[in-house]
């Protein structure tokens, strides 16, 4: 039986006012404070749980966006085109085919690419082509998307360490929201809020339908916690990879049973590096055993599977090392709110 505690009433002091209030700088929220600004509003006022954007895509250690051409057209623009269009020039921020080189089906190309996981088509039906996937530094991406904000600084005022915990609500509509600080448990008033935390924080409180069920045989219901190791030598890895695929399969399988989950090393950025992606099953991201067990799981087991590796595939990993592990877990699934689309038949 759940108990309670009573919290008693109190007046909670304002620590702004705008006119769109968007709370969670992820992939999501930060395009939407850009685009809103970008749009000619002026009063906008971005929220942050914790000190840097991009959520999953930075702190999640995503590093990389797969799947962005069909043939020779690109097919995503906007803002998280932009990203990488600035990202391309830092040197080694980015990692992937060009524009002018998807679509290509030269064999060089492919092979140059092949080794690259999504770089190229995998559909058996056409010729093999080169695709666009975009892999990033993720710190470099924190940067930029910063420089992004600083270029609508008038615009846009960005608190970081803030915890949105509430919508403050007059009857169904949403006036604001309530947010948990190291200054304590402030409001801030807008006339319009983005819920953009992408677990629905805001708007499963403020009466919206939503959904959080998920099927837990999909890999949608499962977590991660990404880290990456370095010194390794990554095209020998892929050559060895591409030669033994019977080989490979045992070394996934292998790691899988050591560490009770499956996980395996993927491409960056750097020819020197891989990232661990895994995937933890039946978790959900908004609760606290789980996020708690999914952290403690996986970091027991990283000295394990690097270790593992340095002794399966020397050629690659034998002066492998844990470079570091994501700030945050990474999360696949949560709550989606629930769109209705009514259409209006007549005059
Ligand atoms: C390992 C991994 C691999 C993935 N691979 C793919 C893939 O190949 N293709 C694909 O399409 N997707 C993939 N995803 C999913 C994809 O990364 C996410 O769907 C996407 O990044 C979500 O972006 P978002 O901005 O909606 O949410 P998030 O990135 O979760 O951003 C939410 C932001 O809100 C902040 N926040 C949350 N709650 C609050 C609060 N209460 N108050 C204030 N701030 C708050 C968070 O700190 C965060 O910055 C993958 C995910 C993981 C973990």
């Amino acid at each position: 039986m759940v108990k309670y505690y009573h919290e008693q009433a109190n007046s909670i002091p304002i620590y702004d006012e705008c006119d769109i209030l968007v709370v969670g700088g992820g992939a999501a929220g930060h395009s939407a404070a850009i685009a809103a600004a970008r749009a000619g509003n002026k009063n906008i006022i971005l929220l942050e749980r914790y000190g840097y954007m991009g959520g999953d895509a930075t702190g999640g250690y995503v590093v990389m966006v797969p799947n962005l051409s069909w043939y020779n057209k690109s097919f995503v623009r906007g803002l998280q085109e932009e990203w990488f269009t600035r990202l391309e020039k830092v040197p080694g921020a980015i990692l992937g085919p060009g524009f002018d080189e998807i679509g290509n089906t030269s064999p060089l190309l492919i092979d140059r690419w092949q080794g690259i996981n999504d770089c190229v088509s995998r559909l058996t039906e056409v010729p093999i082509r080169v695709t666009r996937a975009v892999y990033f530094d993720p710190d470099q991406l924190k940067i930029e998307m910063d420089k992004m904000l600083l270029e609508e600084k008038d615009r846009i005022r960005v608190y970081c360490h803030c915890w949105a915990t509430k919508p403050i609500m007059e009857g169904n509509e949403i006036k604001g929201v309530i947010f948990e600080s190291k200054e304590g448990r402030k409001a801030i008033m807008a006339k319009v809020v983005i819920d953009a935390t992408g677990d629905g924080d805001i708007f499963s409180q403020a009466g919206a339908p939503y959904s959080d069920s998920t099927d837990g045989t999909t890999r949608a219901s499962t977590m991660a916690l990404v880290f990456r190791v370095a010194g390794v030598d990554y095209p020998a890895y892929d050559r060895w990879k591409r030669a033994n695929p019977a080989a490979y399969d045992d070394m996934v399988k292998s790691l899988e049973r050591l560490a009770g989950f499956p996980i395996r090393p993927l491409p960056t950025n750097r020819d020197d590096m891989v990232w661990f992606n895994n995937w933890l099953p039946n978790r959900s991201c908004i609760k606290v055993k789980d996020l708690t067990d999914t952290e403690m799981t996986v970091r027991n087991v990283i000295r394990d599977v690097i270790e593992f590796m340095r002794n399966a595939l020397p050629i690659a990993f034998k002066n492998a090392y844990l470079y570091d592990i994501a700030p945050q877990t990474g999360n696949r699934n949560s709550r989606r709110l629930k769109v209705y689309i009514i259409y209006i038949i007549g005059r």
